[in-house]
């Protein structure tokens, strides 16, 4: 299984949009080693998780074929995860030659109608009819383009449902992003239908950050915690691998100091652009 993160930053990116504080200063001096962008990822150059802002940055500047991506699993609405108006560019006159013409796309009830919302104006129907819309409830399992994948409710935003995904090819993959520490029953199902992680990917929004967490995202505490009651329930490899994402400029997730205090703590820290197989 290869996995490449795209984007490694929260909502705000890093540095943020609009924030001069000293990290984002900081990262403005060396935006090659530095610069984060919205969170992505893809497994094996067909399947994709999640479809931010950033989505087209991503394809142009680390030279992909988005048009090879079949399957794309959405956790959330939230604008850094899921821009839906890209999509009206996934056909007609705008692209030629696409490498898998039809798109299967997943997310929670939510995803779907800011689907319908961001295409309503531009879509055109021979554009459309090629994006197939599967709604996901928590909790159940379906395969997609011969990978095996669980959809387990984060603990993210009382406004909608949330999702993490388990993706099991010929490794497994736990992605667990937007989310605070997961209800107990998303190890029990995990371990009732044999999902065994090889790398495990987690919401790092606070990292280090002092101070009460809001249960919303995790840091370096609570990935320690969801890490040993992964091992507790036996869904984790004994050599897996653990990396952190979702960095918040509040945490000052420049490299080589995230780095460091990832690695302190037995995580990888992942940056825009980091490629590896397992
Ligand atoms: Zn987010
Ligand atoms: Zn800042
Ligand atoms: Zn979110």
């Amino acid at each position: 299984m290869e996995i490449r993160y795209l984007g490694t930053a929260a909502a705000e990116g890093f540095p943020a949009a609009f924030c001069n504080c000293e990290y984002c200063r900081a990262a403005r001096a060396d935006l090659a080693r530095e610069w984060r962008t919205r969170s992505q990822m893809l497994v094996d150059r067909k399947l994709m998780i999640d479809f931010p802002p950033d989505s087209y940055v991503h394809a142009a500047g680390f030279g992909f074929d988005l048009s090879a991506v079949r399957t794309l699993l959405v956790t959330h609405s939230h604008t850094d995860h899921f821009y839906a108006q890209e999509f009206v560019n996934r056909g007609y006159k705008f692209a030629e030659g696409m490498s898998a013409p039809i798109l299967d796309l997943y997310g929670n009830s939510e995803v779907l109608a800011v689907y319908r919302e961001g295409t309503r104006r531009e879509m055109r129907e021979s554009v459309a009819q090629n994006i197939r819309l599967h709604e996901l409830q928590p909790y159940t399992c379906f395969t997609a383009d011969g990978y095996e994948v669980a959809a387990l409710p984060a603990s993210h935003t009382p406004k909608e449902q949330a999702l993490l995904y388990a993706v099991r090819g010929d490794k497994t993959l736990f992605y667990f992003n937007d989310t605070g520490l997961p209800d107990e029953g998303v190890y029990r199902f995990l371990a009732e239908r044999g999902f065994v992680a090889d790398v495990v990917s987690f919401d790092c929004t606070f990292a280090d950050a002092p101070g009460e967490h809001s249960a919303r995202h995790m840091g370096f505490a609570e990935n320690e915690i969801v890490r040993e009651k992964m091992a507790r329930f036996r869904i984790i490899r004994q050599d897996a691998k653990y990396y952190v994402t979702h960095f918040s400029h509040n945490s000052a997730p420049l490299r080589d100091r995230i780095e460091r205090e990832a690695a302190r703590r037995g995580f990888i820290a992942a940056y825009d652009g980091m490629t590896f197989t397992v």
